[in-house]
């Protein structure tokens, strides 16, 4: 690790990246745990302008080397590289959309085993960790920063990176639904269309396309659903499991898009969507409708995010999950 030197001018991370790219440095990338597409455009895209610039690239992430169908198809992903097979001691290390060390999994050992570690991020609940950061909660997704970075290395925005940046910013702000999404979040965005790309396609992949049985999913995760109108400022909330996801037929990412159904719940602030892992844990989604900080509750709770959309892991049962959610609720 390095620490800033007094009189020494603290390194950017532009700065930082363009040395390496310079000097043919070897550069590893990863987003986090179970990538979305802000992790894993953040990363491709990152990726692939520092190879252009002369860096000698590995673009990875952490856990179980398989893509999400949603996300396979993104340009670069079949250049991705298994966690356990990138180098151990990289010049720099890139984490990118991760709100915290544990987020990176078994690669959190490199913000450590690197040369440099640099930190690029947007959540709330980022800590601050890794030497050299650019975490800004204000953006509304990591990529906008990538953009950001891309520019400053002098890498002109063409369709393959373009797409790799729209798929992550219509992600994060639902489509420019999201309070997050900013006039210059459209005019990024308009800067990515005019390089031609497919944004339609790019939107049906990532949000309108699921298998038959993510309907029969939806009906017994939605017919399950609780409301709470005493809770907080109102919750609902459902539970599946990727047990349950296995009887339709589905991966467990399936689960993933639920919370999206559930958070239009008019009389609840906050959605709930508990999902049963293989392991017995269950992984949480919180979302809000805008009155209650949800990265309050996730942060409690050892998880992260924003405040309009957070999670985090519990290994509680159930209703110990629930209920522990419900007491921070109630202390608003
Ligand atoms: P999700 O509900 O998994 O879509 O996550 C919503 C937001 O919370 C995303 O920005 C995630 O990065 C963040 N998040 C989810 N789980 C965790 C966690 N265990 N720790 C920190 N941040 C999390
Ligand atoms: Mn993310
Ligand atoms: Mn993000």
């Amino acid at each position: 690790m390095t620490a800033p030197t007094a009189g020494v001018p603290t390194r950017t991370p532009a700065a930082v990246l363009a040395a390496a790219a310079d000097a043919g440095a070897t550069v590893v990338l990863s987003g986090h745990v179970q990538p979305d597409a802000d992790a894993l455009g953040s990363t491709l895209a990152l990726a692939e302008g520092l190879r252009r610039r002369g860096a000698r690239v590995t673009a990875t992430f952490p856990g179980r080397p398989v893509l999400p169908d949603s996300l396979g198809w993104l340009p670069g992903a079949e250049g991705l590289v298994p966690s356990t097979a990138v180098p151990t001691s990289p010049d720099v290390f890139v984490s990118l959309d991760a709100a915290s060390p544990g987020r990176l999994g078994e690669l959190a050992a490199l913000l450590g085993d690197a040369g440099t570690s640099v930190v690029v991020d947007h959540h709330a609940s980022n800590p601050g960790f890794g030497d050299v950061r650019l975490v800004d909660p204000t953006s509304p997704a990591t990529v906008v920063l990538v953009a950001g970075l891309l520019d400053e290395l002098g890498v002109d925005l063409d369709a393959h990176l373009a797409t790799l940046l729209y798929a992550g910013l219509a992600a994060d702000t639902g489509s420019f639904r999201f309070s997050s999404t900013r006039p210059d979040t459209h005019e990024l965005a308009a800067r990515l269309l005019s390089t031609g790309i497919d944004h339609a396609a790019v939107s049906q992949r990532l949000f309108d396309t699921a298998p038959f049985g993510w309907l029969r999913l939806l009906s017994a995760v939605a017919g399950r659903a609780v409301l709470e109108p005493g809770v907080g400022a109102g919750l609902v909330w459902t539970w599946s499991s990727t047990a349950e996801a296995g009887e339709h037929g589905l991966p467990g990412e399936q689960l993933e898009a639920l919370v999206d159904v559930v958070r239009a719940t008019a009389e609840a602030d906050v959605a709930c969507v508990l999902k049963g892992q293989d392991d017995g844990s269950w992984s949480v989604s919180l979302r809000s409708r805008g009155d209650t900080d949800v990265a309050r509750v996730a942060m409690a709770l050892g998880g992260g995010g924003h405040r309009g959309a957070a999670g985090f892991t519990s290994h509680l049962d159930r209703e110990g999950t629930v209920e522990a959610i419900r007491e921070l609720l109630a202390r608003r």
